[in-house]
């Protein structure tokens, strides 16, 4: 089976790396030459409506994605010559926050208040409803906190019209979460549905800095989520794996966005569940029986953001999991993430308390936060 990918970051790097052991073989299309998957799989360099890219992806049995903002329109046209999945609806809907908000309410899934921005005026009427604190963001094209400003007080309007007006916009009730958390589910073409544990998630400067799971919550919250991702699922029609990201706090849940892709939140699935994330995505796309989704144990994944820390060091930790995307280091920048698996929280705690003297102080200190949430 030949799967092309577009998108060729470290999502589709770590599908390749996934879907080779299933005998797959791999084209991503990606505009930069030197997007990470390209050591996994054979590396198209093409603008998302290049027609030679697309010919490569056309000779492929079935096409998927690394990125949420390939042009729905792109996938459109794909979709008249071989399945893709997931199909153009799911990024249609995750590529604009008003469509993706409005999907959320229609479905009984709870979202914190939001308006549509067009202009100045609709912002201050907006605010008249949702009040301070609240978030602008833009309607397209956000991701890792990009194209979006919190509104704290009245100072803060200008500067945040100045960055981002002039385009579509949404405000959102700013919403006084306990804690983020994240579900992943895949679904086959046949309908079959698979959870993966909720994670705790945590976010800093809107990029994932940790996930942690299972998530210590209650069953009924877990039970919860699951049913809200399901009708999202049913409701897309949706072959592949798909993660909701929600707020949880004294309110319930409430939906931030969707991901109609493999997830970074979900990256612990690699070694903390019997089948990954990224090969149960690969087996729907390509009509194979889901793998189990059960956790081998407890995990606790952080991402290297800006900078890789020395594996001479790290690796020494026991249990410790790497993963180096192989990417040139740039600040802000996702570059690899490592997993802990242990069989009890308490192992967690006690790799946590090992590793800290080898950490920089910024992800010592969140991983402790993670581990002990109370202190
Ligand atoms: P997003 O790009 O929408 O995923 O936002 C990135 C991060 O910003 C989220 O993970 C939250 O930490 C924070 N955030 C976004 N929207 C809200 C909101 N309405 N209320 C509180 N925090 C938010």
């Amino acid at each position: 089976m030949r799967v092309g990918i577009l998108g060729g970051g470290q999502l589709a790097r770590m599908m390749a790396a996934a879907g080779i052991e299933l005998g797959m073989e791999f084209v991503v299309l990606d505009p930069s030459p030197d997007a990470c998957a390209g050591r996994f799989a054979e590396l198209v360099t093409a603008a998302w409506q290049d027609a030679t890219g697309a010919e490569r992806l056309l000779a492929c049995d079935r096409l998927t994605c690394d990125f949420e903002n390939v042009p729905a329109e792109v996938l459109d046209a794909l979709s008249a010559s071989l399945p893709v999945r997931p199909g153009p609806a799911a990024f249609a809907a995750a590529q604009d926050r008003l469509v993706e908000k409005r999907l959320f309410r229609e479905l009984g899934i709870p979202v914190p208040d939001f308006f549509a921005i067009e202009s100045r005026p609709d912002l201050l009427a907006a605010l008249e409803q949702i009040g301070l604190p609240a978030v602008l963001k833009t309607r397209r094209m956000g991701y890792d906190g990009k194209g979006q400003a919190v509104l704290r007080s009245s100072e803060d309007l200008e500067p945040a019209w100045q960055a981002l007006g002039g385009q579509p916009l949404i405000l959102e009730a700013w919403v006084p979460f306990e804690h983020e958390c994240a579900i992943t589910a895949v679904r086959s073409s046949g309908g079959e549905i698979r959870h993966y544990p909720l994670s705790w998630t945590v976010h800093q400067d809107g990029i994932l800095r940790l996930a942690l799971a299972p998530a210590p919550v209650d069953e009924a919250v877990a039970a919860q989520a699951r049913e809200y991702v399901d009708r999202l699922l049913e409701r897309l029609d949706y072959v592949g794996c798909l993660t909701l990201e929600l707020f949880a706090g004294p309110f319930g849940l409430m939906a931030n966005e969707f991901a109609p892709r493999v997830h970074n939140s979900a990256h612990w699935t690699i070694e903390g569940s019997v089948t990954s994330q990224f090969e149960n995505h690969l087996r729907a796309v390509c009509d194979l029986p889901l793998g189990a989704t059960d956790m081998l144990g407890h995990a606790l994944m952080f991402n290297w953001i800006g900078a890789m820390p020395d594996p001479g060091l790290l690796l020494s930790v026991p249990g410790l999991a790497w993963h180096d995307y192989g990417k040139q280091a740039r600040p802000g920048r996702k570059l690899g993430h490592a997993t802990l698996l242990a069989a009890h929280p308490a192992g967690l705690n006690e790799a946590v308390r090992a590793m800290r003297p080898l950490l920089d102080t910024q992800t010592a200190s969140l991983l402790t936060g993670a581990i002990t949430p109370e202190g």
